[in-house]
């Protein structure tokens, strides 16, 4: 409830703000023997300074904002979705195996990549992202989880793009 006020005005995702509450209660509670811990993806839209250059910076607004629509809509309403930078959403998934971790961040990429986005002038994208995955049991510190993600997402640029790339560690 208290988060209903603390949402971007973009894209109605929660303000990076709450992260750090957010992150450390699912920090403690992944602690208990029978937690099976959380997931964390970062997701970074695919060449997003291309769509912003070639059809408008309002146009690249539509698309961010479609954009977490679909995520938010692919995710439980107990998981948390964080506008974490320009293009860039951090997900937590809570509760979850680390399977899952990266069937969800599977599912939400292919929204992405199968939904025809409608712009104004009747243009129509396609845009893509790539998503870094990172489970979290028996990890006491949740920006190294963070890093991990990070770097995950970094594997799945390197990689080509449109692409879920989970952390082995
Ligand atoms: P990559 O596939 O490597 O992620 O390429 P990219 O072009 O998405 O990456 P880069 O980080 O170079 O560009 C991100 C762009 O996102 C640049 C910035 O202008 C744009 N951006 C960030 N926030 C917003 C926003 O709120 N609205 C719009 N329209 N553009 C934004
Ligand atoms: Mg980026
Ligand atoms: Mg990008």
């Amino acid at each position: 409830m208290e988060f209903e006020n603390a949402r971007d005005v973009l894209t109605q995702l929660l303000n990076r703000r709450f992260m750090h509450t957010v992150l450390s209660r699912e920090i403690n509670l992944q602690r208990r023997p029978d937690a099976l811990g959380f997931g964390l993806l970062l997701l970074d839209l695919d060449h997003f300074k291309q769509i912003n250059d070639h059809h408008g910076h309002a146009v690249g607004d539509v698309v961010l904002k479609k954009a977490a629509n679909l995520i938010s809509n692919a995710i439980r309403p107990s998981d948390f979705a964080f506008r974490y930078g320009g293009e860039e959403v951090l997900i937590v998934l809570v509760e979850v195996e680390p399977s899952m971790t990266k069937e969800i961040a599977e599912k939400i990429r292919k929204h992405i990549a199968q939904h025809q986005f409608s712009l104004p002038e009747d243009k129509r994208l396609r845009p893509t992202t790539s998503i870094g995955c990172a489970h979290a049991k028996g990890k006491y510190d949740y920006q190294m989880v963070i890093n991990e993600a990070d770097k995950a997402l970094y594997q799945a640029k390197h990689l080509g793009r449109n692409r879920v790339f989970m952390s082995a560690t």
